[in-house]
This record gives C-alpha cells, structure tokens and sequence, in this order.
C-alpha cells in the first residue's frame, strides 16, 4: 500500500453501484475490500489486483458475521479509511400486502446492517482523526409513492440516521455522504425496469422533479453506475463534501 492510499470497505460490491465503486477506487490507487453474499462477481476484479482488492463473503442482515468480519479486517489492514453502506435490493409491491417479515428483512438490509457495521468501523476512524462512511440510500429516501412504501421508509431510516451522525462525527473529522440516486443501470434497476421507467406515471413525475447530482436522468433513461462512483469519489476529495449526493 502506497502512502496516501486508502482502504475501502464495501458493502454489495459484487455488482452495480458496490462494483463500480470498487473499481473508481482501485483506478484511483487505493485498496478495496469488497463484500457481499456471493463473491464471484469480484473474481476478476481480485485476479486483476491480487495486491489491491480482497472479496469476503458477508451478508449484512447477519450481525455476528458484520462483527467478525470488521475484527479481522481492521486487524489485518490496520484501518478502513473509507465505508461504503451499499447492499441493497429493490422492493416493489403494494403496502397491504406487504408482510412484517418483508418489511423487517429489508430494515435489516439498508438499516440495521449499515448501523452495525457503521458502528463497528468508526472507533478506529475517531482515533485516527480522519475516516468517510458513505451511505448509498435512494432518491426513495426522500419521496415515495404507491408501491414504494417499505423500501422508501428503510432508506428514510437510513438518511435520518446518516444526517445525525454525520454532525456527531464531524468534531473527529469523519465525513458521512448520503447518495440519493435515481435510476441506473444495475442488477437492481433490470429486476424493476418496467416499474422504474417513464411509463410509470408515479415514477416519471416524482423523479423526473429532482435534480440530483447523481440522478440517473430525467427517469425516462437510467444512468451508468460509473458515472455515480467517479462523482462519489470527487465528493468525498472534497473540502466541503456535500451531506447528500
Ligand atoms: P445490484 O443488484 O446490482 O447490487 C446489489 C448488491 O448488494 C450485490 O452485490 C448483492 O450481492 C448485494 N447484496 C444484496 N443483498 C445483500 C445482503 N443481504 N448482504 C450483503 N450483500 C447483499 O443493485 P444496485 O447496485 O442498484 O444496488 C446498490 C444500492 O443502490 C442499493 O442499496 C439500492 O437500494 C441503491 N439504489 C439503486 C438504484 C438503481 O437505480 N440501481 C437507485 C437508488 C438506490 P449478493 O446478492 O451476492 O449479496
């Protein structure tokens, strides 16, 4: 590891955001631990770099497992500079028939995880003065509308939670960046894209209205992931890193 390199831990690297996100950071010079539940996505990414980028296996919704996998990290690479909170699924369905257990494994999905491993990390950024947890939530983080409702109220959860933490780590020099995007092209957008699309009234209207830097459009055409990894990169070099993305 080079002086000024960094040590990324990524959440939901395996694909979309996560992997793009992996590779802006390797392309930049850093090192990347990247995780989700199965690694292959990563493979060639860890042949590529074999020096650079480590794949472990770890599903954030298993507590004990984000707390083993924090420990050996930090006991091996001494510090995680960056956090990125990724891992995520789409949830598209109406509010009545939506289970507790559905609405309950998705908070432990975008909630109950990132606060874990959130909390897990920053000890070690606080000693050191310096660190970023950045928080991928949705532009459902900030509006919903029919069919939206439980995945939008875990990435609220999540925006909340990121806002009143990033004003209790700032005295220590930790930055918090919530990224709101729109539509992009990911695993995620191909499992709702005919939920996701200008043809959806709900949706066009909605998201067609914001203005976010990372927005993947005007909604009528999903965005490249690239394209929101290189912006969270420049943010997070940033002197005054924006709160929200
Ligand atoms: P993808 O489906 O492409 O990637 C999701 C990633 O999360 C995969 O690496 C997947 O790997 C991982 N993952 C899913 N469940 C778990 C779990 N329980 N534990 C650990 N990892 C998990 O989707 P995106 O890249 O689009 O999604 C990334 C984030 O972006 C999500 O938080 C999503 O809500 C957010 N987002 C995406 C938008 C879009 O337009 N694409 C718009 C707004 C927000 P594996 O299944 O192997 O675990």
């Amino acid at each position: 590891m080079s002086g000024n390199a960094r040590v990324w831990l990524v959440t939901g690297a395996s694909s979309g955001f996560g992997r793009a996100v992996a590779e802006a950071a390797v392309a930049a010079g850093d090192t990347v631990i990247g995780t989700a539940r199965r690694t292959g996505g990563l493979d060639d990414l860890v042949a590529a770099h074999p020096d650079r980028v480590e794949a472990i296996a770890l599903d954030v919704t298993d507590g004990e497992r984000i707390d083993a996998v924090a420990a050996d990290v930090l006991a091996r690479y001494g510090r995680v500079d960056v956090l990125v909170n990724n891992a995520g699924r789409t949830q598209v369905g109406a509010f009545e028939e939506t289970t507790d257990r559905e609405l309950r494994d998705l908070f432990e999905l975008h909630v109950f995880g990132p606060a874990r491993l959130t909390r897990a990390l920053l000890p070690q950024m606080r000693e050191r003065g310096s660190g970023s947890v950045v928080n991928i939530s949705s532009f459902g983080g900030q509006l919903s509308f029919a069919g939206f409702s439980a995945y939008s109220a875990t990435k609220a959860a999540l925006e909340q939670l990121s806002e009143g933490l990033a004003d209790e780590v700032a005295p220590f020099g930790i930055k918090v960046l919530i990224v709101e995007p729109g539509a992009f092209r990911t695993g995620l957008f191909g499992k709702g894209a005919a939920y996701f699309s200008a043809e959806n009234p709900a949706y066009a209207e909605k998201v067609g209205a914001t203005r976010r830097l990372v927005q993947g459009g005007d909604g009528s055409q999903p965005g490249d992931p690239a394209k929101a990894a290189a912006a969270i990169l420049l943010a997070l070099d940033a002197d005054d890193t924006p709160l929200r993305l």
